[in-house]
């Protein structure tokens, strides 16, 4: 077991990946060695509670770090710590709770013996971030969407400062980074000095990024603005992912969403005004309190009418202290297990059809992997994956490809 040294358990969406990230730089920056959990003298458990599996799955992980034969000391942060501290304190004398993510390198240092820079000391470049890096641009949520934890776990919105993210952008461009994703709770909420996200988007395409992306935007906040600024900055992905959650007015308005499916629809035309053959990708969540057969007959038929090119399925998850827990009609599990394999299988084929589209046309490749048999697999600004000979090529270049088929849901192609 090494002194310096920690592990890390990252569990839930992009936001918890880069915060762990951000977590493992300042402890590398500090000489704090990151290792296997079975060497280690700390294991980081960054959890999530979206749903009640996400919460069975962190348990699961912080018991399972208590139990390596080296007894290290279990650090617990992320969404379920801020939610449930007593809980995940009460599963071992060395489990240590810190929500504050911010906080968690300074707490592991302290406990290692050593301390922390209060910044980054370096970029976070590595394996992982040749030639995509995802950056954390907002934090929090204040819709409080009626099934949603995500408000009560992460507070009030707030920005990373304008300047911080350009000079964190002008850092992995510089180290060769392709493309930058911009991510966050309720990534529309973003101001800082002026600036809204079509003003970071523009900031941030200024530093010369090859290729940008929009991790997730609710429907509200594609304004006029929003589409007119991301048309006119090259870099930008055609590729936009709008929560939809339901296709059923009665179904929206009862989970405290902002549109009905009239207003939905019209973003999505606006979407492809701005950018023809856009793909647009959404969330639907199956099993709302009260949704009936006929209530999800229309999200389907909706859902299919969008012509998305990949969904994103999730079945309703009781989260305790949301509006939604108390609701009465709780739809029984086995139905909304059929209905998320219903809404599974529109996705096959919407993803198949959104390929079969892309053949015998050229897109922009971004390499991403060369395997050992030489081929060479990366994504299209709409995010397909492309597989195409590599003899040539590199990590992180950007070629024009022919689309020339679809296999195993990935395009073939020749460059
Ligand atoms: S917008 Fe709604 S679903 Fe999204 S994080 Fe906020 S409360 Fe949750």
């Amino acid at each position: 077991m090494a002194e310096f040294a920690v592990a890390m358990r990252t569990l839930g969406c992009k936001v918890n990946r880069v915060e762990a990230e951000k977590v493992t730089a300042q402890l590398l920056g500090s000489g704090v060695r990151v290792v296997g959990e079975r060497d280690a003298s700390v294991v980081i458990v960054t959890t999530c509670t979206v749903t009640a599996e996400a919460d069975h799955k962190a348990r699961k992980a912080v018991r399972h770090a208590l139990n390596l034969p080296q007894a290290p000391i279990v650090v617990v942060s992320g969404c379920l710590a801020a939610i449930d501290p007593d809980g995940l304190a009460a599963l071992g004398e060395r489990v240590v709770v810190e929500a504050d993510t911010d906080a968690v390198a300074a707490r592991v240092a302290a406990l290692l013996g050593t301390s922390v820079g209060d910044r980054l000391t370096g970029p976070r470049v590595g394996d992982a971030f040749r030639t995509r890096a995802v950056v954390k641009v907002e934090d929090g949520c204040d819709a409080f969407c009626a099934y949603c934890i995500v408000p009560y776990a992460r507070g009030v919105p707030r920005s990373v400062p304008l300047a911080e993210v350009v000079a964190e952008v002008s850092s992995l461009v510089d180290a060769g980074v392709a493309e930058i994703v911009l991510t966050g709770i309720n990534i529309g909420r973003y101001t800082d000095s002026g600036a809204d996200l079509p003003g970071l988007i523009e900031a941030v395409a200024a530093t010369g990024v090859r290729r940008l992306r929009v991790s997730s935007i609710e429907p509200g906040d594609v304004s006029e603005r929003f589409l007119a600024v991301a048309a006119r900055v090259p870099s930008f992905c055609a590729h936009i992912h709008v929560p939809l959650q339901a296709g059923c007015d009665r179904t929206l308005s009862a989970m405290g969403r902002t549109y009905d499916t009239a207003a939905y629809a019209s973003v999505l035309t606006r979407i492809r005004d701005a950018f023809p053959g856009a793909a647009i990708t959404t969330d639907v969540l199956t099993g709302f309190p009260g949704e009936s057969d006929v209530d999800f007959d229309r999200t389907l038929t909706f859902v299919r009418a969008c012509g998305f090119s990949r969904l994103h399925v999730f079945r309703y998850s009781p989260r305790t202290g949301t509006p939604a827990a108390v609701m009465a009609e709780k739809v029984p599990v086995a139905v909304k297990s059929e209905r998320a394999r219903r809404l599974r299988a529109l996705d096959a084929d919407l993803r198949a059809r959104f390929a079969e589209a892309h053949v015998g046309s050229d897109a922009e490749v971004l390499v991403e992997r060369l395997g050992d048999d030489g081929m060479a697999e990366g994504t299209t600004r709409e995010y397909l994956r492309v597989i195409m000979q590599g003899r040539g090529l590199a990590e992180g270049d950007v070629v024009t490809a022919h689309l020339a088929g679809v296999e195993r849901g990935r395009m073939t192609a020749a460059w």
